[in-house]
């Protein structure tokens, strides 16, 4: 392989889909008390939306290339018209009613369209769309053991 392949290259994966939270806790440390853990691992990055309308998301540096495809994925399938509000990555929080960290606080969930695809609500984004995510390691909420998440995808198994 000359170096002009290397450069054409697929961004390398950097870590696999997160599979507990010892797997978290110990590759990135702990963001509910590690000051620095943001300025470390955090990056945003533009996407386009439906209607042309372009959203910065916030999320870990390591699954910039994974972001980067799904977009390129979903735009491939003529699927961006379906994404209509960006609900937020980057956050340290808890998951809704309860004490367990959300993924969102390593920067590795990303909410859509909430308004429309409520949390615990049997709706549905279309299976096009998901598809898309899970191509590219994502696991889908409306596909949780338990409570559905319908407007969230996050860079697991889902074993968390
Ligand atoms: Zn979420």
């Amino acid at each position: 392989m000359n170096i002009l392949e290397l450069f054409k290259r697929k961004p390398i994966t950097q870590f696999p889909p997160a599979d507990s939270y010892f797997d978290l806790f110990d590759r990135f440390g702990n963001p509910f008390v590690d000051s620095d853990f943001e300025r470390r691992y955090i990056v945003s990055s533009s996407h386009q939306i439906a209607d042309g309308r372009w959203i910065e998301i916030k999320h870990h540096k390591f699954i910039t290339g994974e972001i980067h495809d799904v977009f390129v994925d979903m735009n491939d399938g003529g699927l961006i018209p379906i994404l209509n509000e960006y609900d937020g990555a980057y956050v340290v929080r808890s998951i809704r009613g309860s004490s367990y960290p959300s993924l969102h606080s390593w920067g590795l969930a990303i909410d859509f369209d909430a308004s429309k695809y409520e949390l615990g609500s049997t709706a549905r984004l279309p299976h096009q769309l998901v598809e898309c995510w899970r191509k590219n390691g994502f696991f889908y909420g409306g596909d949780f053991r338990h409570r559905k998440d319908p407007m969230h995808f996050e860079y697991s198994t889902g074993a968390i």
